[in-house]
């Protein structure tokens, strides 16, 4: 460890604790603790968590004293991961229809963080947390980290959309959090031309990180540009890919260009999910502490391990906006077997949903589908004023490419009568990616099912072989 890891560990995070009213240092502790527990150490503390978190549901938030009352369900009635299925199932849609009704009464509204979300369908979900939650999340990520080598203190460089990419003011307190708590030098991956690739690998170079982070997809398309002009790396210790599905293609690249393992992590900030890999790559450990996962049908009736279905989450931490049994939009099983690391918690097998199928544009440079959903919405920070009037102009999107390469973006608005002229910049921002295709939009009224009967936002014909 590092001079800078031992202050970092043992003075910046404690005050940034104290500063940002958040338990970092206390929730890191616990969940490395848990790390040794046994599997039913882990069920008690999340029953425990499950039963305080319900109470304060029906106690405090006025949509679940509601439902609780309309079917006659007490409280006490759910002590366990099992009771939950008595409760239906919370989706995006209720979600957005019940706003209001779905923050705790008994929560400090200056306490509360605003968040947002892309969903499968293309539109963005707004939702709260608060320090608690957002303490567990970072506690979960750093645990996972020790579990790799890394180092809080070790520098990160970061290359992503929105999520793990939000333009900071560089002196707001979340920007220095982020520089001097988590060394995190974060960069967009919206521009994929080779200039910026360029840019992208000298910083690289100059920062020397100790881990490189992102979307599996952009940090692919820096090293296929490394490794296609012969270009040198400096030694990293590891490579942490989020946010996206991570393509066995894309994991094999990572680690034969950066010459490190690769790690990959599945969160939703939406529902409090977090899971990592762990060494052994044999899925990704559920943060069971912080969420309950099931596996269930679209009504929410449970599948049993090695099923897949669809991720069904209660965030145990989220006293703000809490979700129980959220319909996160993807699709995911939980491995019958136990991870032959020791730890107890359970593991994700693969999950479906998040990267969908490949697009390339006509270069052969992969564009993944969250960045179809970032160039459709260019600021993303859906609680800014002017940038929400946009994402509320804009109800559904799908884009089609077909087999000859073209893009159509289908787009339906929630004013038909909108000058339609506004929408260029989404046109302006595909024609960048897509050089070479027609890229058109086509506003419609509804926004047709997929072939596959899928209600999803992106199809591609078109085959590029790489
Ligand atoms: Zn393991």
């Amino acid at each position: 460890m590092t001079l800078y890891n031992i202050f970092d560990r043992y003075l910046f995070l404690p005050l940034g604790d104290l500063v940002y009213g958040s338990c970092v240092v206390a929730k890191l502790k616990e969940m490395r603790h848990n790390d040794h527990l046994t599997e039913k150490e882990i069920r008690n503390i999340q029953d425990e968590k499950l039963q305080r978190l319900v109470q304060h549901c029906y106690k405090t938030v006025p949509y679940y004293t509601k439902l609780f009352d309309r079917l006659g369900i007490k409280p006490e009635q759910i002590r366990t991961r099992e009771d939950l299925k008595v409760l239906p199932v919370l989706t995006k849609q209720i979600i957005r229809d019940n706003y209001n009704d779905l923050f705790s009464t008994s929560v400090d509204p200056k306490r509360l963080r605003n968040k947002s979300t892309g969903g499968s369908t293309g539109t963005p979900l707004k939702f709260c947390t608060d320090n608690a939650e957002w303490s567990s999340w970072k506690a979960s990520t750093l645990r996972a980290w020790e579990w790799y080598g890394l180092h809080l203190g070790d520098k990160i460089f970061s290359l992503g959309g929105n999520s793990i990419n939000q333009k900071n003011n560089i002196f707001s307190f979340k920007g220095l959090y982020d520089r001097i708590i988590m060394r995190n030098n974060k960069f967009s991956s919206a521009d994929v031309s080779d200039e910026c690739m360029q840019r992208h690998y000298n910083t690289l170079m100059k920062l020397k990180p100790s881990a490189i982070r992102g979307y599996g997809s952009a940090l692919y398309i820096l090293a296929r540009y490394i490794e296609k002009n012969n270009l040198p790396v400096c030694p990293v210790k590891v490579v942490l890919t989020t946010g996206e599905v991570l393509v066995p293609d894309y994991r094999r690249k990572l680690q034969e260009v950066f010459k490190a393992p690769v790690y990959d992590a599945y969160g939703a900030g939406d529902g409090g999910i977090l899971s990592h890999e762990c060494p052994k790559h044999e899925g990704l450990h559920i943060s069971e502490e912080s969420c309950i996962i099931e596996i269930t049908d679209e009504q929410g009736n449970p599948k049993p391990d090695g099923i897949t279905g669809q991720v069904c989450t209660t965030d145990l931490d989220n006293y703000a906006f809490p979700f129980l049994r959220y319909l996160v939009g993807d699709m995911a099983y939980i491995k019958k077997e136990k991870c032959s690391c020791g730890r107890a918690s359970r593991l994700i097998g693969e999950v479906m949903g998040r990267a969908g199928k490949l697009i390339y544009n006509k270069q052969g440079t992969p564009i993944s589908p969250i960045m179809l959903w970032i160039m459709m919405y260019p600021q993303l920070n859906y609680h800014v004023a002017e940038h929400q009037n946009v994402y509320s102009k804009i109800d559904k999107f799908q884009i089609r490419q077909d087999k000859e390469g073209d893009i159509l973006i289908l787009l339906k608005i929630k004013d038909p009568n909108e000058p339609k002229e506004q929408f260029n910049y989404i046109l302006d921002n595909y024609r960048k990616h897509f050089v070479g295709s027609t890229v058109d939009i086509q506003f419609v009224e509804e926004i047709p099912c997929l072939p596959s009967g899928k209600e999803d936002y992106c199809m591609s014909e078109y085959e590029y072989n790489v």
